[in-house]
Formats: C-alpha cells, sequence, structure tokens
C-alpha cells in the first residue's frame, strides 16, 4: 500500500490528510507542536463573514481517529531522504518514515513585529499585535495591556509586509481585511471606542472584501487614514502617541490612542527556511516554496513526489488554503496512481 507523509497539521495540512484518507490511503501526518491547527489556533473569527474559527477546525477533528491516520505531534522533521526511490522522512527524535509521496503543508510565520523597534513592540505596554487582539475578542473581552478599557485605538496596517526595510517587499494579502474585521468586532464589543486605521492603500481583493470595508465606516464609523505610521512612542499615562502623515491632505499628523495594534504580516515558515533548495525543494524571493508554475502546477515541486500545500507557497485565505489543499489532495491521488 501506498503511503503519504504530511508536513505540517494546519488547516491545509488537515484538508490534504483528509482527501487522502477519504480515498483509502494511509497519511502519516506530522505536526512540530503539540495540536492540531497551525495558525488558525489564533483566531477567533474569519473574514468576511465571522465565521468561528474553532468550529473550522473542530470539523477536522474526526480524521485523528482514523484507523489509516498516523498523527505525529510534537515531532520536528530534521531531515529528508531522498536518496531511495521510496522517500524517507526522518524526525529529530530519530523516528524515519517511509513515503511514495510527500505533502508540505508548513504553513507560514506571523512577522516578529520587535523588529519594527520604532513602534514600539515589546517595549511600550500598550502596542500588542492582531494575533493578540485576536485572542481578546475568544475571551469576548478587549482591555488594554495596562488594564483600561480603551477609548481609542490604532490599528497600523502593512506590518513587516511591503516594507524593504525588513526586506518584506511583498503584500501579505490578508492583514486589510483583517484589520477591518477585528475593528467592526472591536465596535461590536465596545460600541463607543474610536477606531482610526493607518493604511498605505486598502486591499480588498475578495468578492465580500469592499462590502465589510463599507460596512465598516457606514455601520461602525471607523474611520480609515491614508498614511505610513512613522513612530510610535509611550506617554505619561501610557497612551500611546502615534506620529504619521496624512498622505491625502500632505500633513503630518499626530494623535494618542489608549492602545495600538500592530496587523502583522505573513512570512515563510521556519520549515522552507531549512528544506530551501534542498533537493529542488526551491524557494523564491520571500522565502516561501516556488511550485513549478503559478497557475496550474501550483502544487507541485520540481522534485518528483513532493507537493505543495496552502501558505507554504505564500499568503492566502483559509478558504484558498482548503482550496488549494484539495488540488494538491488531487495531484497526489493521480501521481500514486500512475506510479
Ligand atoms: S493586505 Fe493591506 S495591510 Fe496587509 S500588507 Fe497588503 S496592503 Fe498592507
Amino acid at each position: 500500500m501506498k503511503k503519504i507523509v504530511v508536513i505540517g497539521a494546519g488547516i491545509a495540512g488537515l484538508e490534504v490528510s483528509k482527501q487522502l484518507l477519504q480515498a483509502n490511503l494511509p497519511v502519516t501526518l506530522i505536526e512540530q507542536s503539540s495540536k492540531i491547527g497551525g495558525n488558525i489556533k489564533n483566531y477567533a473569527y474569519l473574514f468576511p463573514d465571522f465565521y468561528n474559527a474553532e468550529d473550522l477546525l473542530n470539523s477536522y477533528q474526526y480524521i485523528i481517529t482514523d484507523p489509516n491516520l498516523q498523527l505525529l505531534l510534537n515531532a520536528h522533521v530534521s531531515k529528508i531522504d531522498f536518496s531511495k526511490k521510496i522517500y524517507n522522512v526522518i524526525t529529530k527524535d530519530g523516528i524515519t518514515i517511509p513515503a511514495d509521496a510527500i505533502v508540505i503543508a508548513t504553513g507560514y510565520n506571523t512577522f516578529d513585529a520587535r523588529l519594527k523597534e520604532e513602534f514600539g513592540y515589546g517595549i511600550y505596554d500598550n502596542v500588542i499585535t492582531s494575533v493578540e487582539l485576536e485572542q481578546m475578542f475568544k475571551k469576548q473581552e478587549i482591555i488594554t495591556p495596562s488594564g483600561k478599557v480603551p477609548e481609542r485605538i490604532g490599528f497600523i496596517h502593512c506590518v513587516g509586509s511591503r516594507d524593504a526595510k525588513v526586506s518584506n517587499t511583498y503584500c501579505s494579502r490578508l492583514c486589510c481585511i483583517t484589520a477591518i474585521k477585528q475593528a467592526i468586532e472591536t465596535k461590536k464589543l465596545l460600541p463607543l471606542v474610536e477606531i482610526f486605521c493607518f493604511y498605505i492603500d486598502l486591499r480588498m481583493y475578495g468578492l465580500l472584501f469592499e462590502d465589510l470595508y463599507l460596512s465598516a465606516q457606514r455601520d461602525y464609523n471607523i474611520q480609515f487614514v491614508r498614511g505610513r505610521l512613522s513612530e510610535a512612542s509611550e506617554m505619561i499615562d501610557k497612551k500611546i502617541q502615534i506620529k504619521a502623515e496624512d498622505t491625502l491632505i500632505g500633513r503630518p499628523l499626530q494623535m494618542s490612542a489608549d492602545m495600538i495594534v500592530l496587523m502583522v504580516g505573513m512570512e515563510a515558515s521556519d520549515f522552507s527556511k531549512q528544506f530551501k533548495y534542498h533537493n529542488d525543494l526551491n524557494v523564491n524571493e520571500h522565502g516561501f516554496f516556488d511550485p513549478i508554475n503559478p497557475h496550474n502546477l501550483r502544487n507541485l515541486t520540481a522534485k518528483e513526489g513532493v507537493f505543495l500545500a496552502g501558505t507554504s507557497i505564500g499568503p492566502m485565505s483559509v478558504g484558498e488554503t482548503i482550496d488549494h489543499a484539495r488540488g494538491t489532495a488531487l495531484s497526489v491521488l493521480s501521481y500514486i496512481k500512475s506510479n
């Protein structure tokens, strides 16, 4: 019986595994953390419809009991041996798993906001990231780290994306819509809070994203300021002083906020850093795995029998990730059938 190894048990890895198990193929799913779910565990609700992220993750729980699935948690892949026709995936603990095909579904890292020192993350209490705000939504309570119900919040777009200073010139695609989703959720919990979103330009590429943007302005009175934050500093009362330039009116702007939220972008995973250029596992200039082409071969690597799924190839939404993972499962099935 052919055996597939899927590396990464985030949404992409879970979807690929689900599809392959449905086709009665045995799957070994390797996850470096102690739980399945990957980055979706960080989210309370998904855009654009505020779908409960936990419900989505729970819809995959049943595959864990599938007799054809071997799930390895807390397992780090240290080496892939491509020297024989049947590959061997080797973990740091010395477990060797034979594989007729390998799917890389290792997801993304979120940008480390401390690298934008001028925004004060890790220095000032009331500078948080979008991931941390999402944790507050899970508790349904928004309190600043210094313990206050905020009256004014600034959302800062493009933190760690479209920024040559941190060597990430690409757009992470999803942080504009995430900011709008989070701003609306914040207003639902704190109707009196003032919210200002500081953006370079808004990238509302999805069908319903523009509607959410219009609703944020019309129904929730969220203010959008076109301007890049130049500096944040802490005031004596722990508020954050924001300095930016309003690029629509061409004037510098200053305001204080009880908290600022940094919309951190998506970066290539540690796994792609570890395995880049390893036996035809190419990465692009941004560190994400490079499929053979980005059109009709975007699930395939140049290495025979090694496939890509989800955000291992670049930023994509949860829905796009699931679609891409289904395409990957189809490519694996056709490869297994013909070999
Ligand atoms: S999606 Fe928006 S916030 Fe994110 S990098 Fe692109 S422009 Fe910036």
